[in-house]
């Protein structure tokens, strides 16, 4: 691909980050192989909604830039270490999506079986540890997961895609934030239903099909030293053959969260006599009184 064309997608995809709500401010960068000892990639301090085609910044794989009037990204060397690690990736993109950072900032990895294209794209989308941005600390972080994944989420901070092309890249971004939001509006509802570890590998073996050859982002063997840093998708064994199965790990967010674990054995004391419905064997509803007054008899309990 020409110069001017990575110029022009960067602009594009700068464009479409900060239209989205992907970045805010001057937040995100993006970054591509010009050719095997060139990387262009966006300049420091510049909003990613209003770029220009000649505003980028060439740089040598070490980051020494090579032409542009302006500085390269603060974040360059997350960027480098990505294609020290990965020869076959071609451009990297940084943003902030608010629903992924949200779970990145909450501490709980994208890691479930749900949505087939996730499963296929993706695998699972694991948390490198927090780094403080634009220091050495977060290409450290990000080592750890970018030989086996694509999308990774950066704790405290936002998410990082890559891919052998500029949009490959960039779709990667939306498909994660994409998931998030899937994933935050399942749990809002109950809890997400998880595909089953043999429809994963079916998924698995359909990744030739759909023209994907992302490194092992499912990870079937986790023991495998190749695959040490590697984390794995949430898919549950079935033994009764079904493709859909309910996580009974699941209630991290709303009302679920404040079931104390011990409530469906125990009468609420100060409820008003009446006890819990209980529905299935791990599931019991509560009004809001009952809830109210389980809460304040644990709260006496406590002190
Ligand atoms: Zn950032």
């Amino acid at each position: 691909m020409s110069e001017q064309q990575l110029r022009v997608d960067i602009v594009e995809i700068g464009r479409r980050l900060y239209a989205r709500g992907y970045t805010a401010s001057n937040d995100g960068n993006i970054s591509a192989r010009l050719d095997d000892k060139r990387l262009i990639m966006t300049p420091r301090s510049v909003c990613k909604g209003f770029m220009t085609p000649e505003m980028m910044c060439i740089t040598d794989l070490d980051g020494l830039k090579l032409a542009g009037e302006r500085d390269p990204s603060s974040e360059m060397q997350m960027h480098l270490e990505v294609y020290r690690q990965r020869p076959d990736v071609k451009a990297v993109v940084h943003a902030h999506p608010p629903i992924a950072t949200g779970f990145a900032v909450a501490g709980i990895p994208l890691d479930r079986a749900v949505l087939a294209e996730v499963v296929t794209t993706l695998g699972s989308v694991p948390i490198a540890e927090y780094a403080t941005p634009s220091t050495k600390e977060l290409p450290e972080a990000v080592r750890k997961y970018v030989k086996a994944h694509d999308g990774m989420l950066l704790a405290n901070h936002g998410a990082l895609t890559l891919g052998a092309d500029l949009f490959a890249a960039y779709y990667k971004m939306e498909t994660i934030e994409h998931f998030a939001n899937i994933s935050l509006v399942a749990r809002m509802l109950g809890g997400e239903r998880l595909l089953s570890r043999d429809e994963v590998f079916r998924l698995q073996g359909l990744r030739g099909s759909y023209g994907i050859a992302a490194p092992a982002p499912i990870c079937p063997d986790p023991g495998d030293p190749a695959q040490a840093d590697c984390q794995v998708v949430q898919a549950p064994v079935s033994s009764t053959g079904q493709r859909l199965i309910p996580d009974g790990r699941l209630g991290t967010i709303g009302p679920e969260r404040l079931r104390p674990e011990a409530s469906a054995e125990r009468e609420p004391r100060a409820s008003g006599g009446r006890a819990p419905r209980a529905l299935k064997d791990d599931e019991i509803r509560l009004t809001y009184r009952e809830l109210t007054a389980l809460i304040e008899d644990a709260v006496r309990n406590l002190k």
